[in-house]
C-alpha cells in the first residue's frame, strides 16, 4: 500500500509513523514494498533486507539507513530481536520473520508456496501466529486468473491455500498459539468466511478452541492484539 495508506492505517489505532523504529521487507514483490521508497524519503526509518532483496529495489541505494542482513540469521531491533527463516516463493530471496521480546514469540510467514520443516521449525512456540491463507483451491480453479497464474499461485513458490493452512494447524501446529491471524488473502480466490471456516475447524479438531483467529483485512487494520 501507499505510504499515505500506511500513515492514515497506522493513526487509526493510535500510532505515529514517525515513530516507527524500522521496516523489515520480507521480499521485493511490488505488494509488499510499493509505498517503501516514499515511506523511506519521508521518515528516514531503517530499513532492513536481504542484500539480494535490496539489489532489486533499485531506488534504495541512496537511502543511508538500508541495513541488510542475511537470510536465516538473526538481528536486533530496540528491544525486538529478529530470526528470518527462508520460504519457498518465486522472489530473489524470500523471508518470514519471527520476533521475541521478554520470552515472547510472534511469527509472520505470508508468501510461501509450502511449509517447508524449516518453517515448522521456526514457527514453533509462538504466542501470535500470522500465517498467509491465500486462496480456496476451488474458487482459485474456477476464478478468473489465466491459468499460467494460477498454476504460479498452487506451485510450490507460490501461496498457502486454505487447506494448507488448515492441514499444518491440524497436524503439525504446536497448539501454542492463543493469536492466529489468516493473512495476505486473495481478494478474487478466497473469501474471509472460507478461510476463516477452514482454520476453526482444524484448531477445534485438535482442541485449542479457546485460539482466537483473526482474518485480515485488505482495507483496514486489525485490532490491536495485547500479548
Ligand atoms: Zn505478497
Ligand atoms: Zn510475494
Amino acid at each position: 500500500m501507499s505510504c499515505r495508506q500506511i500513515k492514515r492505517r497506522l493513526e487509526s489505532i493510535g500510532e505515529d509513523i514517525r515513530a516507527l523504529d524500522a521496516v523489515i521487507v520480507s521480499h521485493e514483490h511490488s505488494d509488499h514494498v510499493r509505498g517503501l521508497e516514499v515511506l523511506a524519503r519521508q521518515t528516514g526509518v531503517r530499513i532492513f533486507a536481504t542484500p539480494l532483496t535490496a539489489a532489486r529495489l533499485s531506488w534504495i541505494n541512496s537511502t543511508p539507513e538500508l541495513a541488510t542482513f542475511e537470510a536465516g540469521r538473526r538481528f536486533v531491533i530496540g528491544d525486538l530481536e529478529i530470526e528470518t527463516f527462508t520460504v519457498s516463493h518465486d522472489a530473489i530471496d524470500p523471508v518470514g520473520f519471527c520476533v521475541r521480546n521478554n520470552g515472547c514469540k510472534i511469527s509472520i510467514a505470508t508468501d510461501l508456496g509450502y511449509i517447508t520443516d524449516s518453517v515448522r521449525y521456526h514457527l514453533a512456540s509462538s504466542e501470535l501466529l500470522v500465517i498467509e491463507s491465500n486462496h480456496d483451491l476451488e474458487m482459485l480453479k474456477s476464478g478468473p486468473y489465466p491459468w499460467e497464474l494460477k498454476q504460479r499461485v498452487m506451485s510450490r513458490d507460490g501461496h498457502l491455500s486454505n487447506t494448507a493452512v488448515a492441514e499444518y494447524l491440524a497436524s503439525d501446529w504446536d497448539r501454542r498459539a492463543r493469536t492466529i491471524v489468516l493473512a495476505h488473502l486473495s481478494e478474487n480466490n478466497n473469501h474471509p468466511a472460507i478461510a476463516e471456516m477452514d482454520a476453526r475447524k482444524a484448531v477445534d479438531s485438535v482442541g485449542a478452541d479457546a485460539t482466537t483467529i483473526f482474518v485480515a483485512e485488505q482495507q483496514r487494520p486489525l485490532p490491536v492484539v495485547e500479548l
